[in-house]
């Protein structure tokens, strides 16, 4: 097995790393550092959990170590989908940074950001931004981009969904055309492929493997629900959850709760801590300050429940987590290896579970194509005694056969009455009317991306929300030893 000491990286990184117990490379660290550290383009599709973040920080902080920052025109840069990433790059900059002396930025939206711009103009090594910010600095004239040597694009499927690539496509333009590009996506869809043709030089590609979606590690099982009337659906939908999590008991330690809308989210996080569950809410609309009291509880311990968007839970490095509840089919099939892979990490154990109401059915059926398995169909937990939650083979149901049919043939007998009744005020004045949205984004982010596509003829419909000012970040710059 490869030990970092082979990798060529700087004595006083391996010194870093090993103060943060690592000894070997992960696959993609072991592929992507080599050529790196050689100048070379890397393409690296592997998504979060697989160690990515070290496969580009490892060997940037290594070159890096060499020279020095000039006032205003930062030496690389690391582009992210949303602040949280960001924030989390920013960490592990801190980590395996922490013997070498080098100084950085956080472009993001949410913080403040007037002692960024004293770093940036004084000259930083790391620039760590999310695009629009990034941009918006530009344009104030506060900052130069070519002086940039080393550019990382990091989670660029998510970039694409989330409307960034015209943004992207413009700060690529604004870095010197003989900078070095490090890569970073899930998949690789047509777009991104496009944009690596253009933007990328001859890169070494490595690619690591999908995470197991139906490891034995992972326990997967899904509810077929149908509300009784279709305006009590989502409160009994609710009520599901709340009775999938009790049959899991202590079992269940930590969970995070994912919904496809910012409204169900707050609906969801509201109506478990309505009902004595210890939930919060995290999605894009939330201010910065609020995101990160709740992703440190959840980390610490001291939340059990995070209720999450894809958008705001994507990415996030939360070591140890029990449970995934699906509260929706997630709309992209993508989403639901992202999503499960939150849970059985490194080994442990993990369990994912489901609600699919029969409109989601037809994104379920997407998702069985894309994992190649179909997903064992668990009894209503309302409706049995004894809920039937383990996953043996006796307790789950056998998956309905793939075909048309299954909506008809999965739709479950309407709850009791007496459940109904209690179950259709509960989620408190947010429940009533429940207002459609569209599948979350972050919001500031992206309608700062629309706003670019509509100046440059793209047309980007809906938006709405508020522009925040944008800040940036204050790091203690970190001195040698
Ligand atoms: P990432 O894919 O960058 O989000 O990293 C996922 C997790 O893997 C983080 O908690 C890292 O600290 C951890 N990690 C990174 N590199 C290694 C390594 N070589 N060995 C073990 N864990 C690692």
């Amino acid at each position: 097995m490869t030990k970092f000491s082979e990798l060529n990286l700087n004595p006083k990184v391996l010194k870093a790393i090993e103060e943060a117990g690592y000894e070997s490379p992960t696959p993609i660290q072991e592929g992507a550092i080599p050529p790196a550290l050689e100048g070379k383009d890397v393409l690296g599709i592997a998504q979060t959990g697989t160690g990515k973040t070290a496969s580009f920080t490892l060997p940037m902080i290594t070159m890096l170590a060499r020279g020095r920052a000039r006032a205003r025109m930062p030496r690389s840069l690391v582009l992210c989908p949303t602040r949280e990433l960001a924030a989390q790059v920013a960490e592990n900059f801190d980590t395996y940074a922490k013997h070498v002396k080098l100084t950085k930025a956080l472009l993001i939206g949410g913080v403040s950001f007037g002692e960024q711009d004293k770093l940036i103009d004084k000259g930083v090594d790391v620039l760590i931004a999310t695009p629009g910010r990034l941009l918006d600095h530009f344009e104030r004239g506060k900052l130069l981009l070519t002086g940039v040597q080393i550019m990382v694009v990091d989670e660029a499927d998510r970039m694409l969904d989330m409307g960034f690539i015209p943004d992207i496509e413009r700060i690529f333009s604004l870095t010197p055309f003989t900078r070095q590009t490090l890569f970073f996506s899930a998949t690789m869809a047509p777009e991104i492929e496009r944009i690596t043709n253009t933007f990328l030089s001859a890169p070494t590609r490595v690619e690591v493997a999908r995470q197991a979606t139906t490891g034995e590690n992972i326990a997967q099982c899904v509810v077929m629900f149908k509300g009784s009337r279709k305006d009590r659906e989502a409160s009994e939908k609710r009520k599901v959850l709340r009775a999938l999590i009790d049959a899991e008991g202590e079992k269940c330690t930590n969970a995070i709760i994912f919904c496809n809308r910012k409204t169900d989210v707050d609906i969801v996080a509201k109506s478990l801590k309505k009902y004595g569950y210890d939930a919060a809410p995290i999605h894009g609309d939330l201010d910065q300050s609020q995101r990160t009291r709740t992703l440190d509880g959840f980390r610490d311990g001291s939340l059990r429940f995070l209720v999450a968007s894809d958008v705001a839970a994507r990415g996030l490095d939360v070591p140890s987590v029990s449970h995934v509840f699906n509260f929706d089919v997630p709309g992209h099939a993508e989403d639901y290896v992202h999503r499960i892979g939150r849970t059985g990490r490194a080994g442990r154990d993990g369990k994912a579970m489901m609600i699919c109401v029969p409109r989601d059915e037809k994104n379920l059926a997407d998702i069985e194509r894309l994992v190649q398995n179909e997903i064992p169909r668990l009894g209503n937990p309302l409706q049995s005694a004894t809920p039937p939650v383990d996953g043996t083979a006796e307790e789950v149901r056998k998956p309905a056969p793939r075909s048309r049919s299954r909506s008809s043939k999965s739709s479950n007998t309407p709850l009791p009455e007496s459940i109904i009744t209690e179950a259709v005020s509960e989620a408190g004045p947010v429940s009533a009317p429940e207002p459609k949205s569209a599948p979350e984004h972050d919001s500031s982010e992206r309608s700062r991306a629309q706003q670019r596509n509509a100046a440059s003829g793209n047309k980007v419909i809906g938006m709405g929300d508020h522009l925040p000012s944008f800040i940036a970040l204050s790091f203690q710059e970190r001195s040698a030893s």
